[in-house]
C-alpha cells in the first residue's frame, strides 16, 4: 500500500491509502472537494472511507463522498454514528481487498470513541498521536490517553505515523522546552524547518523517532519527568499523572490554559 496526503483546511492531512489497481481508502475526509480533485487527478478508485473520530475536520466531507461514490464507512462504534456504516471496536480488523488489512485499536482520550488503524508498517492515528505531540483531551481522561499511547508505543519502531495534522514544528518547540538537552529534538527541529521551507509535509514520521523526541512517549525519561514534576509541584508516580502533567505543561506553554 502507498499513502499520499491531501492537504485540507489550514493544516489537516486527509490520507489516501492506495492499493492495487488504484483502489483507494480515504481517511478522515474533513472536506470532499480536495479529495475528489485528487482522486480524479491520480485516476484512483475510491472503495472505502475510514474514520478515526467524530470531529468536523475529520468527517465533514463524508456525506458528499458517500453520495458520489457509494462508499462503506468504517469508523468508531461509539461516535459519528450517523455516518458510520461499519462500526468498529478495538480488536476488530478491517480487510480492504487489494489494499490491506488493518487492526483497530481503541484509543479514547482526544474523544471518547477515538480509534486508530494499524497495518504492518502503517499507523493511521487521527488526533491521538501527533508528530512530536498528541491530541488534546477534549473528552477523555489522562488515564485513558496515557493507556492508549502506551499501547501505540508497543508497536514496532519502524511503523510510520500518519497523523491528521501538520503540527510538527509547533510541537517541537514544546519538546525542546521540556527536554532542552535532547540533541535529537534539536536535529528534528532543523530537519522540520528545512522540509517546511521546501513546502513538504513532515508527516509521516516513524514511531522510533517519536519515542526519541515526542514528550508524550517519553514519560519515563528522567530529565522530562523532573521538569514535569517541577511544573506540577509534586512527584508524579503513575503514567496517568505523568501524562496529565506534561499535557497541562504543554497547554500552558502553548497559551491554551
Ligand atoms: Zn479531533
Amino acid at each position: 500500500m502507498r499513502l499520499i496526503p491531501v492537504p485540507a483546511f489550514e493544516d489537516n492531512y486527509i490520507w489516501l491509502v492506495i492499493g492495487e489497481d488504484g483502489r483507494t481508502a480515504i481517511v478522515d475526509p474533513g472536506e470532499s472537494v480536495p479529495v475528489e480533485e485528487a482522486l480524479e487527478r491520480l485516476n484512483l478508485k475510491p472503495v472505502a472511507i475510514l474514520l478515526t473520530h467524530h470531529h468536523a475536520d475529520h468527517v465533514g466531507g463524508v456525506k458528499a463522498l458517500r453520495e458520489r461514490y457509494h462508499l462503506p464507512v468504517y469508523g468508531p462504534a461509539h461516535e459519528a454514528r450517523a455516518l458510520v456504516t461499519h462500526p468498529l471496536e478495538g480488536g476488530d480488523t478491517v480487510d480492504l481487498p487489494g489494499i490491506g488489512c488493518f487492526d483497530v485499536l481503541f484509543t479514547p482520550g482526544h474523544t471518547l470513541g477515538h480509534i486508530v488503524f494499524h497495518a504492518p508498517g502503517v499507523l493511521l492515528c487521527g488526533d491521538t498521536l501527533f508528530t512530536a505531540g498528541c491530541g488534546r483531551l477534549f473528552e477523555g481522561s489522562a488515564a485513558q490517553m496515557a493507556d492508549a499511547l502506551g499501547r501505540i508505543a508497543r508497536l514496532p519502531d519502524e511503523t510510520k505515523v500518519y497523523c491528521a495534522h501538520e503540527y510538527t514544528a509547533d510541537n517541537l518547540r514544546f519538546a525542546r522546552h521540556a527536554e532542552p538537552e535532547n540533541a535529537k529534538i534539536r536535529a528534528r527541529e532543523q530537519d522540520t524547518a528545512e522540509r517546511r521551507s521546501r513546502g513538504e509535509p513532515t508527516v509521516p514520521s516513524t514511531l522510533g523517532l517519536e519515542k526519541e523526541t515526542n514528550p508524550f512517549l517519553r514519560l519515563d525519561n528522567p530529565s522530562l519527568l523532573a521538569g514535569a514534576e517541577r511544573h506540577a509541584g509534586h512527584p508524579l508516580r503513575t503514567d496517568a499523572e505523568r501524562f496529565a502533567a506534561v499535557r497541562h505543561w504543554k497547554d500552558v506553554f502553548d497559551g491554551l490554559v
